[in-house]
């Protein structure tokens, strides 16, 4: 879970990606960091918290020149140390870059290992810290089928190389001195897009939100298993590995994780999420009086169920959008009041009615029993949580933050015991196939399911 920008060619380099940061902070919020180049050195400029708090506009004043790659950051467990923050910088005998990384390497700790023990010394726990091991030392030559541009002879074999090496979900960006770099993992499970501005800078981004805010127009996506190399020669594109019959795109993405204003995997996510909801009202039909959604992550779908079933839809739950995932939650009673620090009902809407509330997912339950609780006390009569995708049955290895199998309460409970858990009259999820159908709808192919299924492309 974490979100990537890349500029080349624009003299406000550092601004522009702090700007796309900003789009994608729904990616990320635990660091943010941004390097530039002014073509002979590259500059850093790492920080905790959300952009505006890691990145400060004196700051950017500094960072002069007209390439530049961001990231922000969500780790998971034990991640927040500061020196996890991306672009993660290095020089070397080839000269310098800095990278940044979204998604999980399946085979991290055994690569890492396996470089300890020849002497490497890594200065972060992150798996993103692999790459630029294993391009710093990369000797293999390219592949011979493989004709490359005369500025891509030194660098570009070593990117190659270390992608032979990984496994797993990687969409990377790459500053060098003078290119930019972008990388899709052969499967796609990431996200990443290209795009341009009208005075020909283009820039790279995890979703296509963030080239709305750069006025940039979106050209197309960073293909799985690309490497995408842009500098004054222009654009060029390689295939340097074997490619999967199917792509496996994270489905994940269309259900809760993009923003719904964005473009990615080449449709856009607001259409894909309220047909979630639109073939959910096919699957379920329930005798009810209104749809409600759980903001923000269920809005699409609830619409979509209330447009197909033709249930009244409401804003029947308030969001405050002023609490911080940092709020500290010291004693159980407190925690148990945090519910309501993000959610409140609202009672006209509620009282003496039959409500179906539409979420995205149920991970842990937690949050859905204290949502019907509060919806009972408001005064419902009934109360039908419909989840707009198939039960969480397994982990992300990914780079989706998801729970061990342990609290994910659907790998442990069967459907009856946890409605009976969360206190809900009736509990439907959308199947597997539903849920594939409403991305199909709209020309995908190629998913990964695997948190829904447990059938994992790659390990
Ligand atoms: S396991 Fe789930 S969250 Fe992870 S990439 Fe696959 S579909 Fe996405």
């Amino acid at each position: 879970m974490c979100g990537v920008f890349g500029v080349f060619d624009h003299k406000d380099a550092a601004y522009l990606t702090y700007l796309g940061l900003h789009s994608l902070q729904h990616r990320g919020q635990e660091s943010a960091g941004i390097a530039v180049s002014d073509g002979y050195d590259i500059n850093l400029k790492l920080g905790q918290g959300l952009v505006t708090r890691a990145i400060k506009s004196e700051d950017l004043q500094e960072m002069k020149g007209s390439l530049a790659i961001g990231h922000v950051r969500y780790s998971t467990a034990g991640g927040s140390n500061p020196k996890n923050i991306q672009p993660f910088y290095a020089h070397f005998y080839g000269g310098s870059f800095a990278i940044a990384h979204n998604g999980n390497l399946v085979n991290a700790d055994k690569i890492r290992l396996e470089l300890e023990k020849e002497g490497a010394i890594f200065r972060s726990t992150s798996d993103t810290e692999v790459f630029v091991h294993l391009i710093a030392k990369s000797k293999e030559p390219p592949p011979a089928h493989i004709m490359l541009h005369q500025n891509d002879k030194e660098f570009i074999p070593l990117v190659f190389n270390a992608m032979r090496k990984v496994k797993g979900a990687y969409s990377l960006v790459i500053l060098r001195e003078n290119q930019l770099i972008a990388v899709r993992d052969p499967f796609g499970f990431r996200p990443l897009v290209l795009g341009k501005n009208k005075s020909g800078s283009y820039f790279v981004a995890s979703e296509s939100c963030a080239l709305d805010i750069v006025d940039a127009e979106y050209l197309r996506d960073v293909k799985p298993g690309e490497v995408l190399v842009i500098d004054d020669a222009g654009l060029r594109s390689y295939f340097p590995l074997e490619f999967p019959e199917n792509a496996k795109k994270c489905i994940f993405e269309f259900v809760y994780f993009a923003r719904p204003d964005s473009l990615i995997f080449g449709d856009w996510v607001y259409e894909i999420r309220k047909e979630m909801g639109r073939t959910l009202a096919r699957e379920v039909k329930i005798d009810a009086d209104v749809v409600v959604p759980v903001l923000d992550s269920g809005l699409l779908a609830a619409k979509g169920y209330s447009e197909e079933s033709g249930i009244p839809f409401e804003i029947g739950l308030v969001r405050s959008h002023y609490v911080g995932r940092s709020f500290i939650q010291p004693v159980q009673s407190i925690r148990d009041l945090s519910v309501k620090l993000k959610l409140n009902p609202v009672k006209q809407v509620i009282d003496g009615k039959r409500v179906i509330i539409v979420d995205d997912s149920l991970v842990r339950g937690t949050t859905s029993k204290k949502i019907v609780n509060m919806l009972r006390n408001a005064g419902a009569k009934e109360v039908h949580l419909l989840i707009s995708s198939p039960p969480v049955i397994s982990p992300c290895y990914y780079g989706i933050d998801t729970p061990t199998k342990e609290e994910l309460i659907a790998a442990n409970k069967s459907i009856e015991e946890i409605r009976d858990y969360i206190g809900a009259d009736s509990l439907h999820y959308l199947s597997l196939e539903g849920m594939i159908g409403a991305a199909n709808k709209y020309k995908q192919k190629g998913f990964c399911t695997a948190c829904f299924t447990g059938d994992y492309p790659v390990l």
